[in-house]
């Protein structure tokens, strides 16, 4: 025998050991896809034992085009690339995978869009958004507090544990959140989170097409979205687009080599987002702030990667096709690369040009929170498609403004000032402006107690330019200091567990304070969500004097409310002829929460309190 013979005889059986008899097809992302979206363009992730040596046929040509097939590194995955025609009907298609005895056919379904109607509405400033951490809200369905498969355990002692909240308990109470006044339902991430530990919060996935069986499934997700929309509430989905969990599926069999930046030896990012903006950047700190990985069990995504780009791209457009959520949280938002989230973010406006997308931006100025926000003033290189951006500065001066004295710059002065530095953002009045997350201290930590910083902080929240954001628990002043641990700041509600004594769903068991400060919420929230030309009004604020800050929200019809906020220890009476351009006159006014009515010849604040008045009698 010749050696070519020998050789090609040998290459012969090596392929052929290398295919199997048939294919195993053990994933095929995403899912399904639809009929109709205006791109038609895309890109299916197979995942199988060697399925790159198949070859792969569309049994017909009705509904979509073979495009082509890309090979990676890794012989376990192929990508598929379609072209859907552009009127075509839904229905199924037939992929056949090549095997050496047997073909694999796939039946890979195209639904019909789901009608404009159905959600993706989209957040503006006449929205009030409630912030849920899902595992501490409230346990709806205890059977799946523990499911096979699943190791991190559930235990309510335990601050890192899981405690059992799920979809079921936040779709069993919507109707105290629409109660309380608020018009928008923001949820942690409900994305399977297989983690061995430190799971609940919801930020390490593992699976970007599956909820958390511990929260529940994807159509009891959908369910509770349209119960949602039914209850006139709209919903907020958290996206993490930076990074996965290190339990993730593909973890141990990527995709391909640079499907994650890859280093010698673990590299955490220094999380200094001011790298992308600073004029003055080194390469090593622009490298290591994007490329880092966020945690040592958060793999950060190579985006520059165009495949991983798609794969989250399709995967967010899927979940908004599939749900017909409202909006989106985006998390870690300058951690991604530019290019990938403008691609991504445009890819989103295209298919639903009225949803919604909040950056989380998280910065102690406002000069760099602005730069991440679509149609930014030409203030740094950095150009976002992002809409709305987490206003981290106002949140941390409105904290600061309670418990300072005034001064030139602290105290109300602190909120005064940085509101003045607005003209640095493209449309401030899209900013998430909130007192707290899952991130941050609890508000109680500020106020200690004290209800009268309470009414002026949420006054505030509720009143200012921007879309208001309040954390669960806040109502009824849960604790929860961030030196302790995050998994203290993520309390549960109290009430969402049947052994509970103190339940806020009821009122049962609340102290006096707890009941002013829940009362207050549902009343000022409500006040808000029935006046919704106020919360898209003109600001205008007046320097602090003596303790005492005053601006109003003037309506495009003229309507007008005005809010004094006074810092001082002691009561500050309010000179009519400086806030004249305010008060129009008027001889009296209504406080639209008490109904109280001021004499506005001799009028007073009290100390440390906030009113919102209406004007009566005006000229
Ligand atoms: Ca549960």
């Amino acid at each position: 025998m010749s050696k070519k013979i020998l050789t090609f005889i040998l290459l012969m059986s090596l392929s052929i050991v290398g295919m199997y008899a048939q294919p195993s097809i053990e994933r095929i992302e995403p899912a399904n896809w639809w009929v109709g979206m205006k791109n038609p363009h895309l890109i299916l992730l197979v995942y199988g034992k060697n399925v790159a040596k198949s070859n792969v046929k569309l049994a017909d040509n009705s509904i979509a085009l073979l495009e082509k097939i890309e090979k990676t590194d890794n012989a376990n995955y192929l990508f598929v690339y379609l072209s859907v025609k552009s009127k075509a009907k839904a229905g199924d298609i037939a992929i056949s995978f090549s095997g050496r005895e047997k073909d694999t056919v796939v039946k890979y379904s195209f639904l019909e869009r789901k009608s404009k109607a159905d959600g993706k509405a989209g957040f503006n400033p006449t929205d009030a958004m409630y912030l849920i951490t899902p595992d501490r809200f409230a346990n709806g369905n205890p059977k799946n507090d523990s499911i096979a498969g699943y190791t991190d355990t559930t235990d309510r002692r335990k601050p890192d544990s899981r405690h059992g909240g799920d979809i079921a308990g936040i779709s069993q109470h919507l109707g105290y959140i629409s109660k309380l006044g608020f018009t928008t339902v923001w949820i942690n991430p409900l994305l399977e989170n297989n983690m061995p530990q430190t799971s609940y919060h919801g930020y390490a996935i593992t699976d970007f097409y599956k909820i958390d069986p511990r929260f529940g499934s994807n159509k009891e997700y959908c369910d509770f979205v349209k119960k949602a929309h039914d209850m006139k509430l709209k919903v907020v989905m958290d996206f993490v687009l930076n990074h996965c969990g290190s339990s993730h599926w593909w973890h141990n069999d990527l995709p391909s080599k640079d499907w994650y930046h890859q280093f010698d030896s673990f590299t955490r990012t220094s999380y200094r987002a001011s790298t992308l903006i600073d004029p003055y950047a080194s390469q090593y700190d622009k490298a290591v702030f994007e490329k880092g990985w966020f945690d040592n069990t958060m793999p950060d995504l190579n985006q520059k990667n165009p495949l991983v780009a798609t794969y989250l791209i399709q995967n967010t457009l899927w979940w908004i096709e599939t749900s017909s959520i409202d909006g989106i949280r985006l998390d870690t938002q300058p951690y991604s690369d530019m290019e990938f989230l403008n691609d991504w973010a445009g890819a989103v406006n295209a298919e639903y040009p009225d949803f919604s997308i909040v950056g989380e931006s998280w910065f102690s100025y406002p000069a760099f929170t602005a730069c991440f926000q679509r149609n930014q003033k030409p203030i740094s290189s950095y150009s976002s498609q992002i809409g709305h951006v987490t206003d981290f500065p106002l949140c941390f001066a409105m904290l600061a403004s309670v418990n300072d004295s005034d001064d030139w710059d602290n105290g109300m002065a602190k909120v005064y000032n940085t509101l003045c530095m607005d003209f640095l953002y493209a449309d401030a009045m899209q900013n998430l402006i909130f007192l707290s997350n899952h991130d941050l201290s609890r508000l109680e930590e500020t106020v200690k107690g004290d209800i009268h910083k309470y009414k002026m902080l949420v006054t505030m929240l509720a009143t200012l330019r921007g879309i208001p954001q309040f954390y669960y628990g806040d109502e009824i002043l849960l604790p929860g200091d961030k030196a302790k641990g995050d998994g203290r700041l993520r309390k549960d509600m109290p009430g969402g567990w049947p052994s509970d004594k103190v339940n806020v769903f009821t009122n049962d068991g609340l102290s006096a304070i707890q009941k002013e400060a829940l009362d207050f919420t549902r009343q000022i929230f409500t006040w808000r969500k029935n006046n919704p030309e106020i919360a898209k009004g003109r600001l205008v604020h007046f320097v602090p004097n003596n303790g005492l800050y005053v601006y109003s929200r003037i309506a495009k019809n003229d309507d007008a409310i005005v809010v004094f906020v006074n810092n001082n220890k002691k009561p500050v009476k309010v000179d009519s002829k400086v806030y004249a351009e305010l008060l129009k006159g008027a001889a009296s006014a209504k406080n639209v929460i008490t109904g109280e009515e001021y004499n506005l010849s001799d009028f007073s604040v009290a100390p440390k309190t906030a009113i919102i008045i209406e004007l009566k009698d005006k000229n």
